[in-house]
């Protein structure tokens, strides 16, 4: 076997039940044979096995009373997977399917995402199996202090600097941050995607769905493109999605998909600034589900199923990993899409990764697309460390250079590596580089 196949079975033997981790390492592993096969120093120092093992890997109980005075107990995690060249840095979630293995996943992407946004920032992931759908404010706000109990003496503002993800919104970390303040008795930068009037960054929130649509707009632009007047099938309706809609608006494309995890809405003739507004007001405010949408405006909904059956010419899954299936993807393809940018983290399984490569449509995989939402994370980092903050125009703009980059990064990566257009191998062997060299000059770390 080879050194690839080799260390792949140490890791399903060492994290055995672990599938969503084991496809993420795989994914990355597979694609980056031909750097380790150039690079004799990474073979020497044993760098693949050293980067699959988190750094260190939390797990600790969280208990918290309902608003009936019952006793819940929750389990909370943070995987601070890999330091070398920056602080830990990566998002909370709060989901009933967060685990080890989903985790890890996330923590993994998310050191070489966090490489790639040319940032200081190592790679974390954390959460808990805490559901918030269906809870009170008041329930959410003694579970986030339940859980920031204990998390509070494992970060730091140059340790390791949690945001939200999936289930951890402006919200959520509101009370995390008062919790981890009365705590230490200290304001500090210790979480982004904090509030305007308390540390936050202005693009923040837009960012990671803004990035999307920006990394998009790299894609077509090698084919001397643009999104004027494309057809935009979406994902989810939560943070990503409905700033990469408010995007694409901007840049004259047409969306038409909005879902949920009960089913999804097909607008036909778009989904407006005004409906999105709407749409917005649902899901942050009113926390309604997508198909109250179908029932204001009249669109069509889809109860059970995922977008992806609806014609268009670009995809932007922004709700969660393996949504788009190798059949799914079939589906995409054989519907003229060609364009497909991952807000998500993992959202195509392999088989529909396979797809997108051999027909050589326009194929940004999440660690690059979605790394929008972090970089702006490391610039709120900046901005709480000079004690100053940008104006909007100034973070969009750092952003939006951000994302070309990363495009150009993984695009010219792909050029050397033989591959041209093949983002994935481009974007993980540009990652890993920076990385592994970082933990080759630190020595045996
Ligand atoms: P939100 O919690 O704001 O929204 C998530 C959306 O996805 C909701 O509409 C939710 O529906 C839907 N969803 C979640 N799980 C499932 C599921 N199992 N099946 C179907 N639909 C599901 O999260 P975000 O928008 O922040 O995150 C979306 C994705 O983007 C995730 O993969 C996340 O890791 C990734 N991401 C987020 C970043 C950020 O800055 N927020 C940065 C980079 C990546 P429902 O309400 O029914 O649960």
């Amino acid at each position: 076997m080879g050194l690839i196949q080799d260390t792949l079975e140490t890791v399903r033997r060492r994290n055995a039940g672990e599938p969503e981790f084991f496809q993420a390492v795989t994914e990355v592993l597979e694609s980056i044979e031909p750097a380790i096969q150039r690079h004799k120093k990474y073979r020497d120092g044993r760098i693949l096995d050293r980067i699959v093992e988190p750094e260190r890997q939390l797990i600790f109980r969280v208990p918290w009373q309902d608003d009936k005075g019952q006793i819940q107990v929750n389990r909370g995690f943070r995987i601070q997977f890999n330091s070398a060249i920056g602080p830990y840095k990566g998002g909370l979630r709060f989901h009933p399917t967060v685990c080890a293995s989903i985790l890890k996943f996330l923590g993994f992407e998310q050191v070489f995402k966090n490489s790639l946004t040319t940032l200081p920032m190592g790679g974390a992931k954390g959460g808990s199996d805490f559901d918030p759908k269906g809870k009170s404010d008041a329930e959410v706000m003694r579970f986030c202090q339940s859980f920031m109990t204990e998390l509070f003496r494992h970060i730091g503002p140059d340790t390791d600097v949690p945001a939200g993800d999936i289930g951890v919104g402006g919200r959520e970390i509101g009370f995390l941050f008062g919790q981890y303040k009365r705590l230490v008795n200290e304001f500090s930068g210790v979480l982004t995607g904090k509030g305007l009037n308390w540390g936050g960054s202005l693009i923040r929130p837009e960012a990671t769905g803004y990035g999307a649509v920006y990394f998009a707009q790299e894609m077509l632009k090698t084919r001397g493109q643009t999104l004027q007047g494309k057809v935009c099938v979406v994902s989810g309706s939560g943070n990503v999605a409905q700033y990469t809609i408010e995007k694409l608006n901007q840049l004259g494309a047409k969306a038409v998909t909005l879902s949920d995890s009960n089913g999804f809405i097909y607008d036909k003739d778009g989904i407006s600034d005004e409906k999105l507004a709407w749409a917005m007001d649902l899901k942050n405010v009113r926390r309604g589900r997508i198909k109250e949408y179908a029932d204001k405006f009249g669109a069509e909904y889809y109860a059970g199923k995922r977008p992806w059956g609806i014609e268009c010419d670009c995809a932007f899954p922004s709700a969660t990993q393996n949504e788009i299936s190798g059949e799914d993807a079939k589906t995409l393809l054989d519907n003229g899409c060609f364009l497909v940018s991952e807000g998500a983290n993992m959202p195509t399984d392999p088989e529909g990764i396979e797809q997108f490569l051999a027909k050589k449509i326009l194929y940004g995989p999440g660690k690059a697309a979605n790394a929008g939402g972090v970089a702006t994370s490391g610039l709120e980092m900046s901005q709480n460390s000079m004690r100053l903050s940008w104006t909007r125009e100034e973070v969009d703009q750092r952003l939006h250079r951000i994302m070309i980059t990363i495009h150009k990064n993984a695009y010219d990566t792909s050029v050397e590596y033989g591959q041209p257009g093949n983002l994935v191998m481009g974007a993980n062997i540009a990652g890993f580089i920076k990385v592994a060299d970082a933990m080759l000059d630190q020595g045996l770390v």
